[in-house]
Formats: structure tokens, C-alpha cells, sequence
């Protein structure tokens, strides 16, 4: 890295909750390092790139930003690939951008300053060799951290730097056993492993002394989580360990996600009644509503084994509202099969559908199916979904109008001179408050619902 100056870095997060988690840890370890954070990747010596792979789209945008910003090796800058797509291609990624020197999977970045004190000796000899005609022949090093995905070492990152002071992510289970037949992640994260649970609180209970008072438990399958301490009467299962957390002094809200509809029990939902912290929200991908898409699609559950899961939540005490994630145009998916689907939106009237066109993943078992359904019509399956969430939700949001709601305060819209409310169901509450009573962030304030949208409320503070 140039002279002795203090050596800064760039890092841009693709992606999912656990990438920004992880991404969390990878600033802690670099600060740790030695190295400063900047906004603008001109400045920075390394550039770093945390990436996502759960659709092709997503996969392309690590290519275009190493393409974009290729010239700036000229200047002895260091480019590195983390995350889903440092996971899948391995190798490859040098092939295919030759000035990156780093390809680092999830599991290895606790080896994170051994890679990069190894890019950091190299820095001289790239430096003496920029004038090479060829990239590849300006860089000398290249690392990789693509070991095993199979360690549960990955949770031991020492250092991080959490990016709100108010409410905080614990990964509590990493990689997937299900194999669903579109999806990359176990092939990126690899299999399912838990933390132990006393290593959950311990990390919880730290975060409430640091004034957290919001902390969300993270894991692809979060309830699949299978405590691996010492001895069976001592393990906690999933909703146990929610419980605990919710009963850590000074901690406020407890979120989680994502759930599997075949892991979700009714214990989960008694914890949510029976521990008040524990916000009344739960997401459940679904995918598809239609029995053959989702044996096609390895799911491991019926419609109406699914259905049975969203029943145990309507029961429940409390009103936990319900999102989930719907695929449209999986291969073979039939016109009666996508009505399945639109009927199932019905039945359960989400408050949030997160919906995604089809995308063929390298690895997947759907990779090989037949059929594969035009991209006009997938797009046009996904406009019909949304259309029809959007007026669901329209009229299921008017139900709010006339409450009050408990909110944090989570931002400020000067443009709009509102505040940003979160909800404990996870609704955006947008309000107006008095100047005199202008709250702070991450307090939590009753405001009174006066207007609603499709996906947000709108609301005054109570004073
Ligand atoms: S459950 Fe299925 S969709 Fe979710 S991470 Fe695992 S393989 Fe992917």
C-alpha cells in the first residue's frame, strides 16, 4: 500500500441481512487491522466487494463494478471478492477480472489479516511492475479463503463493527441442508451449523450493555437452529433461545429471520404470546401456493402443511403479521399453478410479499428442468402478483388508521419533515412530531395512525 500513510478501504454489500452482518464483521476486523473506512472508492487502497448470488442479476453486479473501476490498479489499488459469488466461482474470479488479488468465502473470514498482510507484503513488488502491458502481469498476488464451509469457526469473528447503535444482528445459524432446487446457498454457505446458545446470549447480553435495545437473530434457516451445547438438558431449542434473548434486561424488540415453513412449530408462536419483547412478526417464504411446484421446487411441505403453520399464527394471542416470499415462473409452472399461488395470497392476506422472477442459479438441481418459462411472461406473472398485493395491502393497512402504535425511531425524512417509525410488526410509521417534541433515534414513542399507503403508515407523535 502507497508510503506509510494510514491505509484505508472500500467496502459495497450485495444482498441479504447475513451479508450485511457479515460485512459488519469484515469492518470490524479491517478497522482492527489498522485500516479506515472510506465512502469513496477513488480513495481507497483496497476495494472490497461483499457479494450476493441468489439470482443472476445480483451475481453480474460485482463484474460490472470490478470492470468499472479496473483502471485504478494502474495506481497500485487492491481489489477483492467476498461473499456468495467469492464462494461459487472461486478461481474463476481471477480468469475473469484479472486485477483482483482476494476471493474470500463467508467461513474464512476469520483468516481475514493473515490474507490480508499477505496482500499488504505484495504491495511493493505490484507497484514495481504497473507499467506490464498485460493486468494479470501487473498483479502478483493473488489469496483465497474458500476452505470449508463446514467449520462453525465462522461465528468466531472477534471484531464488529455494527453500522446502527441502536439495534444489532446476531447470526445464530449458518448454511442450509435443504437443497431447495433453485437455490445456491447451500453450495455458498454450506451446511447447517449452529452457535451455541450460551454464545448467543453471551453476545446479547453484551449488546444490551452497550445500550442495544433491538436485536434480530439471523440464519437462512433460522429455526432450523439445533443448539450444539454440551449436554441435551441444557440445549436450547429455537423458540427457547428467542425467549432468552427476549428476557435479557434492557433488550426492547427480538426479531428473526428466515424461517422455513418445515421447522416452524407452534412453540415459536406460544414464545411470541408468552414473551412481549418478542415482536409479533413472523416471515415465512412460501414460494409458491401450488402443491406440484413445490414438490418440483424440494420444499419439503404441502399447501397445506404451510396453510397449517399460518393457522397456528392467526391463533396466536397477539396479531403477528405475516410476510413471505413468493418465486414466479419456475420451470413448468403452469397457468393453474400460478392461480394456486394468487389463491394462497388470498387465504392468508400477507402483510408484505417480497416476489422474484425464476432465476437459473449454476448448481441448482432446476438447472436441468425442462420447460423453462419465457422471461415476458414471468415478468408478466410478477406484475399481476404485485398488482394484487399492493391492493391487499391497501385495504389491510386502512385497519391501523385511528390506532396508536409503538414505533423506534429509526430515521428522519427532512425532505418530508417526518420521522421513520418501526413498528414491532415491522411496518414503516412515517409522523409528523412538534419541533418541541422532537424525538431522538432509537427511542420508542406512541404515535397515532392518521393515513395509510401500500406499504407504509402515516402518523402523528403523542405527546
Ligand atoms: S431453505 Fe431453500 S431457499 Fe432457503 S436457503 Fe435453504 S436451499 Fe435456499
Amino acid at each position: 500500500m502507497p508510503g506509510d500513510a494510514q491505509k484505508t478501504f472500500y467496502l459495497e454489500t450485495f444482498g441479504c441481512q447475513m451479508n450485511v452482518h457479515d460485512s459488519e464483521k469484515v469492518i470490524g476486523t479491517l478497522l482492527h487491522e489498522g485500516y479506515r473506512r472510506v465512502e469513496a472508492v477513488e480513495q481507497a487502497d483496497l476495494i472490497l466487494y461483499n457479494t450476493c448470488s441468489i439470482r443472476d442479476k445480483a451475481e453480474q453486479k460485482v463484474f460490472h463494478r470490478l470492470a468499472d473501476f479496473k483502471k485504478l490498479q494502474a495506481q497500485g489499488k487492491k481489489f477483492g471478492v467476498l461473499g456468495c459469488v467469492a464462494q461459487q466461482e472461486g478461481e474463476k474470479i481471477f480468469e475473469r477480472a484479472p486485477h483482483v488479488s482476494l476471493v474470500c468465502g463467508s467461513a474464512s473470514y476469520r483468516n481475514l489479516p493473515q490474507m490480508l498482510a499477505q496482500i499488504e507484503a505484495s504491495g511493493a513488488a505490484a507497484t514495481q511492475n504497473l507499467d506490464a502491458p498485460k493486468p494479470e502481469a501487473r498483479n502478483l498476488i493473488r489469496i483465497t479463503g474458500l476452505d470449508d464451509r463446514e467449520t462453525d469457526k465462522c461465528f468466531e469473528i472477534e471484531f464488529t463493527a455494527r453500522s446502527n447503535p441502536h439495534r444489532g444482528y446476531i447470526t445464530i445459524i449458518e448454511g442450509c441442508d435443504k437443497f431447495c432446487a433453485y437455490c445456491v446457498v447451500p453450495f455458498t454457505r454450506g451446511k447447517e451449523r449452529s452457535r451455541t446458545s450460551d454464545s448467543v446470549l453471551a453476545e446479547a447480553r453484551q449488546m444490551a450493555d452497550l445500550g442495544y435495545t433491538e436485536i434480530q437473530l439471523l440464519g437462512q434457516n433460522v429455526n432450523s437452529y439445533r443448539d450444539p451445547a454440551g449436554k441435551p438438558t441444557s440445549r436450547k431449542s429455537f423458540a427457547q433461545l428467542l425467549a432468552a434473548v427476549g428476557e435479557i434486561p434492557g433488550i426492547k424488540r427480538v426479531r428473526f429471520t428466515t424461517s422455513h415453513p418445515r421447522d416452524f412449530g407452534r412453540d415459536i408462536v406460544e414464545a411470541i404470546d408468552a414473551v412481549p419483547t418478542l415482536c409479533d412478526h413472523v416471515h415465512l417464504p412460501v414460494q409458491s401456493g401450488s402443491d406440484r411446484v413445490l414438490h418440483a421446487m424440494q420444499r419439503l411441505y404441502t399447501r397445506e402443511q404451510y396453510l397449517e403453520r399460518i393457522s397456528w399464527i392467526k391463533s396466536a394471542k397477539r396479531d403477528i403479521s405475516i410476510t413471505t416470499d413468493v418465486i414466479v415462473g419456475f420451470p413448468g409452472e403452469t397457468e393453474a399453478d400460478f392461480a394456486e399461488t394468487l389463491s394462497l395470497l388470498d387465504q392468508v392476506d400477507y402483510d408484505g410479499v417480497f416476489s422474484f422472477k425464476y432465476s437459473p442459479r449454476p448448481n441448482t438441481p432446476a438447472l436441468r428442468f425442462e420447460d423453462p418459462i419465457p422471461d415476458a411472461e414471468k415478468a408478466r406473472r410478477l406484475e399481476v402478483l404485485m398488482a394484487k398485493q399492493k391492493d391487499s395491502q391497501m385495504s389491510s393497512y386502512k385497519k391501523y388508521i385511528g390506532s396508536t402504535l409503538e414505533v423506534m425511531v429509526e430515521g428522519r425524512n427532512e425532505a418530508r419533515s417526518q420521522w421513520v417509525g418501526r413498528t414491532s410488526q415491522n411496518k414503516t410509521l412515517n409522523f409528523s412530531a412538534p419541533e418541541e417534541a422532537s424525538p431522538k433515534m432509537g427511542t420508542y414513542v406512541p404515535v397515532r395512525v392518521i393515513g395509510s399507503f401500500p406499504n407504509s403508515l402515516l402518523g402523528e407523535l403523542v405527546v
